[in-house]
This record gives structure tokens, sequence and C-alpha cells, in this order.
């Protein structure tokens, strides 16, 4: 199969590296991106979004960062939770956090990169942790369909930073592929020590979900259902998630939504296109597109516990 199975599939136009190093790797393989999405790529949303999982760190966004901040302004999307993979790009995220409004950060080791955990490593996460502008422990979790990491290094890891977690009183985002009842377990161990949990890019099946609903967890979803080959069992598993604890993300720049209205040169998936994901969450629960982006930007707000949005509506027109 050419298409990758892990929920961040490399885009096509990119040079073939191990995924494990796709964060640290430098900016030399850039494709030919447009400078203005399509037309029919320009989506609005009806109300407020907050994308919960944003690699704005990708050396993808390198040569245009400011526009695509710009641009996911422009399509309602005035919040952005930027994801720090590992040391690096969570100190690269909390630095934009703290040069754009709107924009928020992560700190946590992938289970990708796992093998490289150390009390140093620890110590500079704690350090990290303890930064306002980082709003989750994370991304950080299990993944046994590509073993990057050996599972019991994945485990120390992990463990290691569900302490962390209970330590700040923030809450995890966290990364599960094929690892769903390790997963629980190894939560449920520390679910009364920790604020709040969302799976990022939930992709799994209806067992995995309950098992996921009973811990009282959050559920972040992508464009994934947007794939007619590989979505069809979260189609009819969306609605089976209380909106209360349900949020959205694109988890750009994988996973471009593969129905979009237009081609994207690069193939690039931005936060400017999550209307299109939150149009199609919608419609596959039966509910106003309106109504979701409220509920979910209201979940993620709590989830996150962030201020008041204190970005204009549209930003469009704003003179620099
Ligand atoms: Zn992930």
């Amino acid at each position: 199969m050419v298409e990758p199975a892990w929920p961040h599939p490399r885009p096509p136009g990119y040079n073939a590296r191990p995924l494990s190093q796709e964060c640290s790797a430098v900016a030399d393989a850039t494709p030919p991106f447009d400078d203005a999405l399509p037309e029919a790529l320009r989506f609005r949303s009806p109300a407020p979004l907050v994308d919960i999982g944003a690699n704005l760190t990708h050396e993808s966004f390198a040569r245009d960062l400011e526009a695509t901040i710009q641009r996911a302004r422009a399509a309602n999307v005035s919040t952005l939770i930027l994801t720090g993979t590992d040391r690096e790009h969570a100190e690269q995220a909390v630095a934009l956090a703290r040069r754009y409004p709107g924009l928020y950060a992560t700190a946590g080791v992938h289970p990708h990169d796992a093998s490289q955990w150390s009390p140093s490593l620890a110590a500079a996460m704690g350090e990290l942790h303890r930064a306002p502008e980082v709003v989750a422990v994370g991304e950080c979790g299990l993944d046994f369909n590509r073993n990057f990491s050996t599972p019991a290094a994945q485990e120390r890891a992990f463990e290691a930073q569900l302490g962390l977690a209970a330590q700040s009183g923030k809450p995890l985002f966290l990364h599960e592929r094929d690892a769903g009842r390790r997963m629980r377990e190894m939560l449920h161990a520390w679910r009364d020590d920790i604020p709040d949990a969302v799976i990022h890019c939930f992709t799994a099946d209806r067992e995995t979900l309950y098992g996921y609903r009973d811990l009282d967890l959050h559920i972040g979803l992508t464009g994934w259902l947007c794939d007619e080959r590989r979505g069809h069992h979260l189609r009819e598993l969306v609605g089976e998630i209380p909106l209360e604890r349900l949020m959205v993300e694109t988890d750009c720049p994988y996973l471009l939504p593969r129905n979009l209205p237009a081609k994207l040169k690069g193939r690039r998936h931005e936060p400017a296109l999550l209307p299109w994901i939150v149009r199609e969450i919608a419609h596959w629960r039966s509910v106003d597109e309106v109504d979701l982006a409220r509920g979910t930007t209201a979940t993620a707000r709590a989830f996150f516990r962030l201020p008041t949005d204190p970005t204009p509506p549209d930003t469009e027109h704003e003179e620099s």
C-alpha cells in the first residue's frame, strides 16, 4: 500500500524520511505550495473554531507561517493549539504562542521518539509545562502500529508523562494507534490524578470509543472521516460522541481531507481548512454546522482552560 495506515501519513511531494524524523528534518523539501488557497477552499466557519491539533512548527510551514495564521483567521479558525511532539518543537511552539494571539502550545514526547526519554528530558518537559502558553501535556501516548520505539520504551515514556501531567495539573493530549487496550489500562491507573485527557485523531472502533467514554476522556476528530476508503466506521460512530466531549483538529500538515472541492498544490493541510471537516462531521451527526462549531469550541475552551477569545472574528482587512 502506498498510503500509510498511520494517522500521520506523509503528504505526497515530501522527501521520504523516516516518520520519526520528519519534525526534525530541515526545510529543504518544501513542495511548491499555493500562496493563497483556491477560491473553492476559502471556507468560513459560521462560528469561531479551535483547531486543537496543528503542527505549525513542521518544516513545511516555515516559508509562509504568517500567511497560514492569517488564512486561519479569515476562515474563522480563531484559536490554534500547536502540537509539541518533542522538546525542540515544543519550545518552538511556545515561542510562536508568545508571538501570536490565539495560539497556544502543548509539550510532550511522541511515542515514536519515546526511546529518547531520559531524566534530563523529563526535567526539561516539566519546566515547559510550567509555561502559561502550554495548555496540555503531550503529544504523548502509545503507537504499536509501527513501533519506531519499542513498546517497553513507549510505556516508560508515557508513564513518566502521566506523572508530569498529574504534577502540572494540565490536561493530556494523547496519541494512540493500535494500542487502545494498553492505553486504557495505563490511563485507568492515573485517571483520578489527571484533570482531563483527549485522544487526538481518534480513528479506532466502537469498543475502544466506549472504553474511552468509560474513562470520561475527550475525543479529537480529524478529516479522517472525509476519506471514503477508510473513514466509514467513523462516520457511523461520530454521533455517539457527546458534544461536550468532542473537539476538532486538522493535524496539519498531515491528513489533508480527501474530499475537498478543489485540488491543493503541495497537498499540505492547514488550519484554514478546518471548517470543511466540521461541516463533514455535522453531516454525519445530522446536526447544524453552526451548533457543532459552537459546541466543539466551548468544549475546547473549557478543556484547555482558554481565556475568552481575544481574536476579532475577521482580521482579513486589518492593517498590519
Ligand atoms: Zn498523533
